[in-house]
């Protein structure tokens, strides 16, 4: 684990799945059905109360499923996490498609979601550099830029994990906050 700012920033190498936070946040599909990379290990790990709270939303106010870039949030099954914050990523098609504008989104309203749940720490995966094909160095400036500029202009931030699959991603993440912020 390396310590980013004191007290309040981390990054680590490993499952998100198995991390003791308030909230973890899911790059799940629209369809919020369950899918695979993290979105599958977060399933698979929570349990079948999870995939159920998920078609509830579905049934009674998402029909149409959840767009990219918005969140929603579910209890966490038999995760350690209290709450499993869902977000969609774009897909990655070129950059004219406001991809990075979205990708923004879901790190900005997963922290809103965080804080109306009254959550003290949140983790996030690397939304869309999987299946969704996001370029992993724009990706993590863009998630780094919008915890940053979260942690400055808030008073008593929340803990904020960002979780690497392997360690080259970790290893792009450390060097974007070396390049931007403090
Ligand atoms: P997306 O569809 O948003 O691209 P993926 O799940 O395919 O989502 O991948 C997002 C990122 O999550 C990738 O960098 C992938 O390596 C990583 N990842 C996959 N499984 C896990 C896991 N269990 N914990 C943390 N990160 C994971």
């Amino acid at each position: 684990m390396h310590e980013i700012i004191k007290d309040i920033c981390y990054s680590c190498t490993g499952d998100i799945s198995q991390i003791h936070v308030d909230a973890i946040v899911n790059a799940a599909n629209s369809s919020l059905l369950g899918g695979g990379g993290v979105d599958g290990a977060i399933h698979q790990a929570a349990g079948p109360t999870l995939y159920a709270a998920c078609r509830q939303i579905r049934e009674q106010s998402l029909p149409a499923g959840l767009p990219p870039g918005e969140v929603v949030s579910t209890h966490a099954g038999r995760l350690p996490a209290e709450y499993v914050i869902h977000t969609v990523g774009p897909v990655w098609s070129g950059g004219d498609q406001e991809e990075s504008l979205i990708l923004a989104s879901c790190y900005e309203q997963a922290i809103i979601e965080a804080q109306r749940l009254g959550c003290r720490s949140i983790a996030f995966p690397s939304i869309s550099t999987g299946v969704y094909r996001f370029p992993k160095k724009q990706a993590t400036e863009i998630a780094w830029r919008v915890v940053y500029e979260y942690i400055q202009h808030t008073d008593a931030p929340m803990k904020i994990y960002l979780i690497f699959f392997t360690k080259h991603d970790e290893k792009i993440f450390l060097q974007a906050t070396r390049t931007t912020g403090d």
